[in-house]
């Protein structure tokens, strides 16, 4: 898609109504969307890490090894240069695992899941009130019956791409427990630990049904989405669901990937969690990159760039880059008051001043009082024409408090006082 294109999805999405001239980086920012280029970036490099981890002799995977050893007539820059530049700039380890061989043979389809994949709220946790979210995995676990076997895991790492470590919770149906938890690796992303964590539940149920245990059912419970329904599309299913149902076809145990929305406050995944975390600090295998690693250290990459990029440049970018990575209470204000706050925290308002700036306009004087310039400090905190509707106090607060605080109303009474100067001030 060309960036231009993107840039006016972007201004349709931030819904704040900017300004023509409100930079895009303040757009990428309120959005939460990583700029283009970056994300161009990023995925060349994962591309070619996938082909680099195909089988020896794939057309692909010689033509990348080989692109510097080859003599080029054409002196034009390719995406294999890019690729070769940047990912020296991301970091990517370069000890990669060839990528994986499904435990089906490769000619016969994928078999059909047998299983529940109820996931709970769709759109992003971040804006989901944990309380909702627990109460919903309550609900999904109580779902099923005490003849179930139950198994909670989790999984933690590091800064989110090393030191990794998994944690399981057995509940079995005669009451009794078995906990289990150990190190994924130096490097790992979230999928790899989930994956894992599944893999060994697995292996604790053949153990368990070659001891002999009646196991009417067994069900191991996730919050990774990517896990239990894979990709998008509702024809997707996720590697647990295939090892789960390669475990019921060769051990003749019923096992279910049940998708829970949240973790925290569930109490046999508050004890995984724990044991996750044992399982981190346990010393950690050297183990090759997989490809949904190096995509997570790539990602992870992505957003460091990012943020880097924030700090060279004025003190409004880094306020945006922090408020779209917290809770932002601007989405709780009515729109035209998130309007204006968001045109004046990104100093793009229809003031003087900042018209000025653009040269748009030559004067810069207050049009109300005359006195000072019209800037947005002036109008929330100064100018005496519009004295009588700021609250008791409020000229104390310094205007960045007022602007990126978490307190609505004074943001509204903000707003407020900005949509009325201007309404004045354009008689
Ligand atoms: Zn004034």
């Amino acid at each position: 898609m060309p960036a231009l294109g993107i840039n006016v999805q972007l201004r349709r999405i931030s819904s704040r109504t900017p300004l023509r001239s409100t930079p895009i980086a303040i757009l990428e920012l309120a959005t939460g969307c990583e700029p283009f280029g970056l994300r161009r970036g990023e995925q060349t490099v994962f591309v070619q890490e996938r082909y680099l981890r195909t089988g020896e002799g794939v057309p692909l995977r010689t033509m990348v090894e080989n692109f510097f050893t080859r003599h080029r007539r054409i002196k034009k820059v390719s995406v294999l240069s890019v690729a070769h530049d940047l990912s020296k700039t991301y970091g990517v380890p370069t000890d990669r695992a060839p990528l994986p061989v499904p435990p089906w043979a490769p000619e016969t389809p994928p078999p059909l899941p047998v299983t529940s994949l109820h996931i709970g709220p769709m759109g992003r946790k971040e804006e989901t009130c944990p309380l909702a979210m627990r109460a919903l995995s309550l609900e999904t676990i109580a779902r099923f019956g005490r003849e179930n076997a139950i198994a909670y895991m989790d999984g933690s790492s590091t800064g989110g791409t090393g030191n990794g470590g998994y944690g399981i919770y057995f509940l079995w149906p005669d009451g009794s427990t078995t906990r289990k938890c150990g190190p994924v690796g130096e490097w790992t992303c979230s999928y790899e630990f989930e994956l894992m964590a599944v893999t060994e539940c697995l292996r604790i149920v053949i153990g368990k049904q070659r001891e002999g245990a009646a196991l009417p059912g067994v069900v191991i419970l996730t919050d990774c989405r990517a896990l239990a329904l894979g990709g998008s599309g509702s024809e997707c299913v996720g590697e647990a669901v295939l090892l789960a149902d390669y475990l019921l076809k060769t051990e003749g145990v019923q096992t279910m990937v049940q998708g829970i929305a949240s973790h925290i406050g569930v109490p046999g995944n508050e004890i995984a969690d724990g044991l996750a975390n044992e399982g981190r600090s346990m010393p950690q295998p050297r183990k090759p990159l997989t490809l949904s690693d190096a995509r997570s250290v790539l990602q992870h990459g992505t957003a460091r760039l990012w943020g880097a990029a924030q700090l060279s440049r004025d003190e409004r970018f880094p306020r945006f880059y922090e408020a779209c990575k917290a809770r932002d209470y601007l989405q709780c204000l009515p729109r035209s008051d998130a309007v204006q706050i968001f045109r004046t925290r990104a100093k793009h308002t229809l003031l003087l001043a900042d018209r000025a700036r653009h040269g748009w306009s030559a004067t810069t004087a207050c049009r109300l009082c005359g006195e000072r310039e019209e800037t947005i400090t002036h109008v929330l905190s100064e100018c005496r024409e519009i004295a009588g509707d700021r609250l008791s106090g409020w000229s104390a607060r310094p205007m960045n408090e007022i602007l990126w605080c978490c307190d609505r109303v004074a943001m509204s009474t903000a707003a407020k006082i900005m949509r009325k100067f201007l309404r004045r001030a354009m008689r």
